[in-house]
């Protein structure tokens, strides 16, 4: 990564996210990958997207990847994939944006939302028990801003009542949860390689992983209208293909991983540091490693922090200002209360948080959080 020397500050505004500056970095190598996928001819589900699957089952610790379209069909593949069937409900939380319950109704299946807990903004493991019923088929827990879930904990209460959990790690690709990485722990774990995530593509892409020989082959079937090897269809599938072009960029982007987290994490504790009091910043759980896909506070007077950020040449952001819940797409049959999912959704603001992202520049986003007076 190409971070700024600690004088830079230019005068251009500090943007929350910026992939042009992680691909300009490796500029050299991602443009030789590029000719090496149009020298061999292949575009789609060849020799890359086979190397990346392999590569990205290893980084996280399961022995099976399968590579898809995006993240949202990711997750609907792996409920799909994990049985999950018209009229079935999946267990979720409401402030990780639109692309849960879309997916939850890609697989057929509505949504049942649970409040979260207020330290991390995670699935509550205390709500779930309350919240399963006969059609309950799947608990979706997300590792939201890049902080794991108390996911153990969820996969053995799922265990308990015969519920598979499925890991959203859109968020949080390298994360570990007392040790062990987030996507290591469900049945099935989701990721998305959007060019802004911590992985990020050129473009689209996703990726299920699995511990399970028969999820992995079923997925494999789902990504691509169900064809067996003689191309007839014996499930219901579409087409949620990865291409070579994605993959070849991902596998180049894949060994700065860890790196880029660490740096983020660098980030985190420089601001962590010095923000002051003017604002909450969401804590670390002692078991948890986070890679801070965003870097999250609150505050009481949002839309004026922002506005006093914007003056001070800061691009801040808010993710997500409005819980799922309350979306009529989305809205349950029944309508529910979700008091710490509603009262987070107010309440948080994103600062700028990407690897690149100079020192100099993360004391300009410090001293205007310190001057906002709530
Ligand atoms: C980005 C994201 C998704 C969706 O991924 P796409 O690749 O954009 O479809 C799903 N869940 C979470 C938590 C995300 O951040």
């Amino acid at each position: 990564m190409a971070v700024k020397p600690d004088n830079a500050v230019g005068t251009a505004p500090t943007p929350l996210a910026n992939p042009g500056a992680q691909n300009a970095g490796r500029r050299a190598a991602l443009l030789e990958a590029a000719a090496r996928v149009l020298d061999g001819n292949r575009y789609i589900q060849g020799p890359e997207v086979a190397a990346f699957e392999t590569e990205f089952a290893a980084y996280v610790g399961v022995p099976h990847a399968v590579g898809v379209a995006n993240g949202t069909e990711a997750l609907a593949l792996a409920l799909r994939a994990l049985g999950v069937e018209p009229g079935d409900e999946v267990l979720t939380i409401a402030n990780a944006g639109a692309p849960i319950p879309a997916a939850i109704r890609m697989a057929g299946a509505v949504p049942r939302y649970v409040d979260t807990e207020p330290h991390h903004h995670t699935l509550d493991p205390g709500a779930i028990d309350a919240a399963i019923g006969p059609r309950t088929r799947a608990i979706l827990v997300v590792h939201l801003y890049g902080h794991p879930a108390a996911v153990d904990a969820i996969v053995r209460i799922g265990a308990a009542r015969g519920i598979p959990v499925v890991e959203d790690c859109a968020q949080a690709h390298g994360a570990r949860w007392r040790g062990q990485r987030a996507g290591s722990f469900g049945a099935a774990s989701c990721f998305s390689f959007y060019p802004t995530k911590n992985l990020g593509a050129v473009g689209d892409g996703g990726l299920v992983a699995t511990p399970d020989a028969a999820v992995a082959a079923k997925l494999r079937l789902l990504r691509e209208y169900g064809w067996d090897a003689e191309r007839r269809s014996v499930a219901a599938g579409w087409n949620s293909r990865l291409d070579e072009m994605q993959a070849a960029m991902l596998r180049i982007k894949l060994r700065d991983l860890d790196a880029d987290n660490a740096r983020r994490r660098a980030i985190a504790a420089r601001y962590r540091a010095a923000l002051g009091s003017s604002v909450r910043v969401l804590d670390v759980h002692p078991e948890a490693e986070p890679v801070y896909h965003l870097f999250v506070v609150e505050t009481d007077r949002r839309e004026a922090l922002l506005a006093h950020l914007k003056a001070q040449g800061v691009l801040g952001g808010i993710h997500y200002p409005f819980p799922v819940h309350q979306m009529e797409p989305w809205r349950p049959a029944a309508p529910v209360s979700l008091p710490c999912t509603e009262r987070a959704c107010q309440r948080v603001v994103s600062l700028p948080m990407y690897p690149e992202l100079g020192n100099a520049e993360i004391d300009r986003v410090i001293a205007a959080v310190r001057s906002f007076h709530p």
